[in-house]
């Protein structure tokens, strides 16, 4: 699989669902990968967001490629004033982080666009707020000034099977159409189709981007 073949799945993923392509944003997962890996398999076919998991990994990279850069990985407080430097923050999981984020931002003369993660699986080594714990986590999140909170974003529990984690991405859309927020931030390589017929916007591929045809 490459870039094309994976552009080529969404917009049949969007016909099964009678979605427009356009609403979805692949977003190319680069870690583990050289600049030079990420010109030839990515750029070389458009401008696509890049994702990254790792702050010191992301920092050299985003120093070499001039890209919109997604952070999408587990954050620390004390790596804020870095994340502040990214397009898009996926993963903001605790109320102090958004409240460190928020300083760097509004130090930064910046709004930050962020997502706010759930753990929907409740997997105890997953990151994410926890579905009881949004109402408040959101009221005070979109308090903050600095921050623009525009979606939500998950990370499904692993399965062979993509049918078996259907549910969890419905369930993140019915919590973004609660909040009237626009993004929807699901699926990865083994399933973002299934994630883009419950309504995913932003899809994290890695993986199948970089493999041999
Ligand atoms: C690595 C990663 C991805 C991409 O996963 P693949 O299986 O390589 O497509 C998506 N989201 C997050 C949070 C990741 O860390």
């Amino acid at each position: 699989m490459s870039l094309p073949g994976v552009l080529e799945r969404i917009q049949q993923a969007c016909r099964r669902a009678g979605r427009n392509p356009q609403e979805v944003c692949l977003v190319a997962v680069t870690k583990g990968h050289s600049v030079a890996e990420i010109r030839e398999r990515v750029l070389a076919f458009g401008d696509y967001p890049l994702g990254e998991s790792r702050i010191q990994e992301a920092l050299p990279k985003m120093a070499e490629l001039a890209a919109q850069w997604h952070f999408i990985g587990p954050l620390q407080r004390n790596k804020a004033k870095f994340a502040v430097r990214f397009d898009l923050i996926h993963s903001i999981d605790s109320l102090r982080l958004a409240e460190a984020v928020a300083r760097k931002a509004t130090e930064a003369g910046k709004q930050q666009r962020v997502l706010l993660e759930l753990n929907l699986g409740r997997e105890p080594q997953k990151h994410g707020f926890l579905e009881e714990e949004l109402p408040e986590a959101m009221a005070q999140i979109q308090a903050l000034p600095g921050l623009r909170v525009e979606g939500l974003m998950t990370v499904a529990p692993y399965s062979s099977d993509p049918q078996a984690v259907r549910p969890i991405f419905a369930q993140l859309s019915r919590l973004a159409d609660r909040y009237q927020l626009p993004e929807r931030s699901m699926g990865m390589s083994g399933d973002f189709e299934v994630a883009i017929e419950e309504g995913a916007t932003l899809v994290r591929v890695g993986q199948a981007l970089f493999q041999p045809d």
